[in-house]
């Protein structure tokens, strides 16, 4: 696995761990931690885009299934610097592909995201929709699509393509959470805003075509998504095709909904100032999830955006705890 020291590679440990399964972490430690990786499961300090490193990591460790986390994930520096995330998110996951192919890994399991569909035209978004991403962080992550569907029909790999909605929420047990220092990501920061950990927070635009004018996303918590993981493996593993599958609630809330539910859970009134739209930003995307309920018989446990960010309050009050100690 790429990218397991990460958040929501993090997640996928402690899922394969408590399922008894074998994993191999790959990380380079550029936004993850050494200790989010438990310590009795095996990790590799290197770059994805180590081609001589990945394929001796796959030699010895017998590796059947890649499931690939690694990447650049936010939007607005992607505008900023899209030839590094072109690089980083594009040039190198063709890389990884060739090292799986050489090896005869025959799994892949690829994070993908939201941002290939641009500002859908309807929502829920199907899998289907005309993709149109509107940031170089989607076209990045679109393109390694295109790169598993032509490298399924010519070689022995077959693919899950997870498009992620917006994660949020930590482990249950407070194993995992988000933990990056500079995390740009709505929950994270009003999160942070509560707990005085920073001086209240911005709303990026609420002239938008929504019901309140501030954008409108689908928040998955991080224990969902990674079963979503361990569902598409054993779908894979049973021979199921190549399939590519939305992961989110299909329920929408606004930034101005969520800074509610973040400011009755905390019991906090911190200060919200609007500013300007953020570049890159589509105004609503809610995710379809019929796909991956019926084929990879997904069954999610926390939907409900209370429980989702009390799990990032804790979470958070134990990072900080961590960093003083
Ligand atoms: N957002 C905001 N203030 C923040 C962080 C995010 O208003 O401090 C908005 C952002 O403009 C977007 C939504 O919250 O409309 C979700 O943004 P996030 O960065 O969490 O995820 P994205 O949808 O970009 O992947």
């Amino acid at each position: 696995m790429t990218g397991g020291a990460g958040y929501i590679g993090s997640h996928m440990v402690l899922a394969l761990r408590d399922a008894g399964e074998k994993a191999v972490v790959l990380d380079n430690l550029s936004t993850g931690f050494r200790w989010a990786v438990p310590e009795d499961v095996p990790f590799v300090a290197g770059d994805f885009g180590d081609e001589d490193l990945v394929s001796e990591t796959l030699a010895r460790h017998e590796v059947t299934a890649i499931a690939h986390f690694a990447a650049k994930i936010v939007v607005p520096e992607s505008v900023a610097d899209p030839l590094g995330y072109y690089h980083n998110n594009t040039a190198k996951a063709r890389q990884l592909i060739e090292c799986a192919v050489d090896a005869g890994v025959e799994h892949f399991i690829f994070s993908s995201t939201a941002a290939v569909y641009g500002d859908p035209d309807h929502n829920p978004v199907t899998e289907d929709e005309t993709l149109k991403p509107v940031s170089p962080y989607g076209r990045s992550k679109l393109m390694v699509e295109w790169m598993l569907q032509d490298t399924a029909k010519a070689h022995p790999l077959r693919y899950a393509i997870l498009r992620y909605f917006n994660v949020a929420g930590a482990d249950p047990q407070g194993r995992s959470g988000q933990s990056t220092p500079n995390a740009t990501h709505l929950i994270k920061v009003a999160v942070q805003a509560a707990l005085g950990h920073r001086n209240g927070m911005e709303v990026f635009g609420t002239d938008y075509p929504t019901q309140d004018g501030s954008c409108v996303r689908d928040y998955i918590q991080v224990t969902d998504l990674a079963q979503a993981h361990m569902d598409a493996l054993n779908y894979l593993r049973s021979g199921g095709d190549s399939i590519t599958c939305n992961c989110g609630y299909a329920q929408g809330y606004s930034v101005l909904e969520v800074i509610d539910v973040v400011k009755n859970v905390s019991g906090v009134d911190f200060p919200v100032r609007i500013s300007g739209r953020r570049p890159g930003d589509p105004s609503a995307i809610v995710a379809g999830n019929a796909r991956i309920k019926s084929t990879l018989n997904w069954q999610p446990r926390y939907n409900d955006l209370k429980q989702i960010v009390q799990q990032a309050l804790d979470w958070e009050r134990r990072l900080h705890n961590r960093k003083a100690g």
